[in-house]
Formats: structure tokens, sequence, C-alpha cells
């Protein structure tokens, strides 16, 4: 990367002191003790999410802060404080204890962004009960897939969403003890098979005592998004809250007095720990938009809610440079301080839109189901090299290493090579299973004691120590013996001016092994033509030589992407080699 490129901070860009101004010295004095410390012990001696992330607020000087903001189609908000988030989730987990549910039992979540959900997961974490939210979109199947391999005892949905996706697969799910519906038009339901949960929750005590939990207890089981095969359920514990806290403060910089709009759903893990817990425990004003992308809105949102720190996702980002650059001309956003993306590798091209349009550069940072929490991140206290994902935070040691065929892996200590993506186990947000799935789990660590945890994605660390990533191991593409992420190829179509998204993957090939191919969708403005498809096929010649270029381009007007955003190469290849779509259970729908 020539160094004209970097993103240098300036004092102009800092609009607070951020938590995190010397990257080298805070990494040196950094301890999980002194986080634990600092969050403060629990009275009970235990150790338990809502406590921490609710329950001291609600007792103590933020009981009539607002919590979140919850904005309905109008864009009305219906404000709840810590203090009434608090009493609600002590009546729900009032609701679980009398229909006898416990700790350690399990409670699925399908619903849309709506109060319940937080209450619901609040709630059940008080009652040592493990959460597993789900995304409202996805349908039957899947459902009752993740709902049979997590032995969910308690469903919690709407009674829209129970007609149509669960009742007449109820009985493929024989686990679920009880389902507590919420009205979607308010009022009560009355459903055969169901409990109405506002009824419940007008008849629940206001208190309850927390259910003791330790650091090592379940909280959270979340299932992997399925971009490279069938989704598994990654067990979370309660102790993961040190590592909220740690990268709340210093990837998305909370500070106390921060307006913070996280745009991914809970069903995805972004959405529950940098949706709920995180910023809960930094006491900070959440806002949640139920409704679904839409530009306009968007703009709208971070002008008018006042948002100061923006979490949102590259797909995200991608749509708003689609949309064009007259929309966010009407809107103002000068309270918005920090912004962050993560999901999929952020592109060089949507870092600098961010400074053009919004006033900021975008802090790609990286991290997955299975980590629980944010490992590596361009924070505030260094310059963004675009396209990077920045450096590992304070207490994560992050590697490159070469995994043999035996199982064991070997650190690659040179500079820009390429390897596995590891991180030293230690850091308390890591996964502590995949759910009947022991055997995996433990192909995922390697090294001396097992004490590198492999996250199956490629990635080179420069000579400055940032990291640069390269693709899924599954996805990278072989072709005349160069190994090609497609992130790469990826980005070079994306400079083009009339290219939106672009997708690509390795087309089996009898002479070069794979030949790379790539499926792009046009920004609002261009048409699909021979023309430009020759035009882009030069484009990427040009910048990336012939060795890396793509032989072979196609139009399509969408890309398959998950529910969380991230596009599916496993899918453009699947269809372009006329083979089985395999596992489509978190694709969105027209994909
Ligand atoms: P999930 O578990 O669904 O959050 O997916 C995690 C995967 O998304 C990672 O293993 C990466 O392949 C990808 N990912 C997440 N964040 C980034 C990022 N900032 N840059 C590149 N890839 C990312």
């Amino acid at each position: 990367m020539d160094s004209s490129s970097l993103i240098r901070k300036t004092g102009a860009d800092l609009r607070v002191a951020p938590n995190l101004a010397d990257y080298a010295a805070e990494r040196r004095r950094f301890s999980w003790e002194a986080v634990g410390r600092e969050l403060g012990a629990q009275p009970d001696g235990g150790l338990n999410i809502a406590w921490q992330a609710l329950e001291r607020h609600a007792q103590g000087a933020l009981r009539d802060k607002i919590a979140f903001r919850f904005l309905n189609r109008e864009q009305a908000a219906r404000s709840v404080s810590y203090g009434e988030l608090s009493r609600l989730a002590s009546r729900f987990c009032n609701v679980l204890r009398g229909l006898g549910i416990g700790k350690g039992e399990r409670l699925f979540i399908l619903a849309g962004r709506i109060p319940e959900l937080y209450v619901a997961l609040l709630g059940s974490l008080k009652n040592g009960t493990v959460v597993s939210p789900l995304f409202s979109a996805f349908g039957p199947e899947p459902i009752a897939t993740r709902v049979n391999l997590g032995e969910g005892a308690v469903l919690v949905t709407t009674d829209m969403l129970y007609a149509r996706k669960v009742a007449k697969w109820r009985e493929q799910m024989p686990s679920l003890k009880h389902v507590l519906l919420v009205a979607e038009e308010g009022g009560a339901t009355n459903v055969p098979g169901t409990l109405d949960l506002a009824t419940l929750m007008a008849a629940a005590g206001d208190a309850c005592d927390i259910t003791p939990t330790a650091a090592a207890d379940m909280s959270l089981l979340h299932f992997t998004s399925g971009t490279t095969g069938t989704p598994k359920g990654a067990v979370h514990v309660h102790g993961a809250v040190a590592t909220h806290w740690a990268t709340g403060r210093y990837a998305l910089d909370l500070h106390a007095e921060d307006i913070y709009w996280c745009t991914a759903d809970p069903g995805w893990v972004t959405g529950t720990s940098y949706g709920i817990v995180a910023p809960l425990l930094h006491g900070v004003t959440s806002i949640v938009d139920r409704e679904e992308f839409d530009a306009e809105r968007w703009y709208g949102i971070l002008q008018d809610q006042g948002v100061t720190v923006w979490y949102t996702a590259p797909t995200a980002i991608r749509m708003l440079m689609k949309s064009g650059a007259e929309i966010p001309r009407k809107y103002r956003f000068p309270q918005l301080r920090f912004i962050a993306s993560v999901g999929e590798p952020l592109n060089p091209e949507a870092v600098r839109w961010g400074k053009e349009v919004l006033g900021l550069p975008i802090h790609d940072n990286w991290w997955q189901t299975e980590t629980g929490g944010i490992m590596i991140a361009n924070t505030p206290a260094f310059d963004i090299k675009p396209g990077s994902m920045g450096r590992p935070l304070p207490g994560i040691d992050a590697a490159i290493v070469r995994h043999h065929e035996d199982g064991s892996a070997s650190l690659i200590e040179t500079p820009d090579v390429e390897g596995e993506l590891a991180l030293r186990r230690g850091w308390p947000s890591m996964f502590q299973a995949y759910l009947n799935n022991e055997e995996r789990y433990r192909k995922c660590f390697a090294g001396p004691n097992n004490e590198w945890y492999l996250t199956g994605d490629l990635a080179r660390r420069d000579a400055d120590g940032y990291f640069w990533f390269v693709g899924r191991a599954d996805d990278v593409i072989k072709s005349a013996g160069h190994l090609i992420g497609p992130f790469e190829v990826e980005s070079a179509l994306m400079e083009h001016p009339a290219v939106a998204e672009a997708g690509v993957i390795g087309k089996p090939d009898p002479v070069v092994g794979e030949v790379v191919k790539a499926f792009v969708s046009l920004k609002q403005g261009f048409a699909q033509s021979e023309a430009l498809r020759l035009e882009l096929l030069g484009h990427a010649r040009k910048r990336l030589g012939a060795a890396v270029a793509p032989k072979e381009i196609a139009f399509l007007t969408t890309l398959p992407r998950t529910r969380s955003g991230k596009i599916m190469r496993r899918l453009l290849k699947a269809r372009e080699l006329g083979l089985s779509e395999g596992d489509t259970s978190t694709l969105e729908a027209g994909g």
C-alpha cells in the first residue's frame, strides 16, 4: 500500500478524548484481571451479564437514564430507562420461574427488534437461562433445526411469526415446553398451546434476585452465519462481559454521554454483543430501529437521533454508496464522531466514502461468532490503512500461522506472508464449545498446549502490525500456482465507478486449477452491457495484473447474502457449477 492513502488521525477527527490514545502503552499495561476490577464485583460473588450490564446501573446513578430508544416505523421512539428495563427483565425472570424454567435451560427468541426481545434476553440471563436469539426472517426449517440442536425449552415469539413459521412445525420440536407470544398489534393473544406474554408479565413481580452464575456458566448460544457450511452452535459464557466492556471501550470508543446505534440484528452475534451487552455495560443510550435498511431512513436516523457512535456493516455501507450522493446532501451529522464496521472486509473505497460523505473515516474491525467480541480493530489511537482490519486490541494476541496436515501449526513471523489468522486463547469471550460437536471444536486449536485458536480466515500482517484479510480459508482461489483472496479482486472491481458490489469465486479449470470469476451488481444509473463487461475486465486487469484479475465477469442484480449481510461466495460457486446449494437457511430473501 502506498503511504499516501493512509488516513491520518488528526485532532479534528477526535471530537472527544479517545479511551485509547496510546496503543502500545495500553497493550503493555492491560490485564483481564484489571478489567474485572474495573467492572466491580457482584454482591453475590458470582458473575452474570445482566447484573453487570443492567442491574449495576439500575441500582445506581443511571436508574433514570435512557437505555434504549426503540423506533417504530414512523420513527416515533419508545424510550426505556435502565431502571424500567431492569424491572421488566425481573418480571420476565419471574415469569420463567413461575413456569419452572431454570438455570442452564435454553430459551429461543424469534422476533423483530421489539422491546420484548431485549427484555426477554436480559430477563433470561437474570434467571441463568441460556438465550439464543434467531433472525425473525428465518423460515420454519432453520428455526426447527436450531431449536432442536439447542434443545430449546422455551420459545418467545410473536403471534404472527408463530402462525406463519412455528404452529405447523411445533410437533417437530419436542423439547419445547412453553411458547410465549407477543401480540404484534398490541393487546393479548389467545392461541392454543401457547401463553400470552403480556398477561404473564402483568401478573409477575417487579423484583427478583439474580440466579447465581459464575464466569464459566453458559449464557448465550449463537449460530454461525454459515457462509461456508452448515451453521454451528457456538456456546458463550457469562465471563464474556469482560471482553464486551474492554472492546466497547477500545474499538467503539464508547463514552457515557454517547448516543449509539448498532444496526445489527440480535440474531447475529454482533446485535447481541454490541447491540445489547456492550452499550449497556458502558451506560450509553442506544437506538434500536425495527425497520430494515433504507438509505433515506438511515441518514434520517443518524441526523434526527443525534447518533454519536455508529456501528454498522460493509453491506449497509455499500448500499448507502449505491444509493448515490444526492440523499446524504439533505442531511447533517454534526454529532456523529466515530464510525465502525464489521462482518466482512471493508473495501478501501468505502473507508474513503465515509470521510467524504459522513465526514469521518470508517473503522473496520474483525471478529466472528466464535470469538464473542472484537479482536482486531482500527482504533482511534492510530492511522487507518484503508482495507486493513487494524491491529489486535489490548488483551488480544493475534498471529499468522501455517496450519499443517497433521493438525500442528507454526507461526509465520515474516511480514506480508499469507497464512491462517490465529488468536492466543485466554480472552474471556472465546466460545467454549460447538454444541454437540466436540470433535469440530477440538480441531479449532493447535500449537503447544493447543494455545492457538485457528479462525478459518486467511490473512497477512504487515511490518507495522496491521492485519489484512485475505479470505475465508474455504473461499480462497488457487489459480496457476497463485493463491488469490476474493476480497482483493472484489475491492479492485469496486473501485470502478459503475460497480456497487462484487463477489468473486474460483471456477475449476483443467489447466490452471481454478480461474477467477466475478459477479458484479451495478450502481444506480449504470446498465449492464457487453461494453461495460469488457471495460470491467480491462479495469481489473490493469489494477491486479493478469494472474489475479478475473477471466470472467457476469452481472447480477443483487448478490446472495446472509441475513447479517455477508456475500455468500459458496452459493455463487454452487450455482455456477450447478451443484447443490447446501444449507441456505441464513440466506437473505431474494438472494
Ligand atoms: P460471523 O461469525 O457470522 O460474524 O462471521 C465471521 C466471519 O466474517 C469472519 O471469520 C470473517 O471471515 C468475516 N469477517 C468479519 N469481520 C470481518 C472484517 N472486518 N474483515 C473481513 N472479514 C470479516
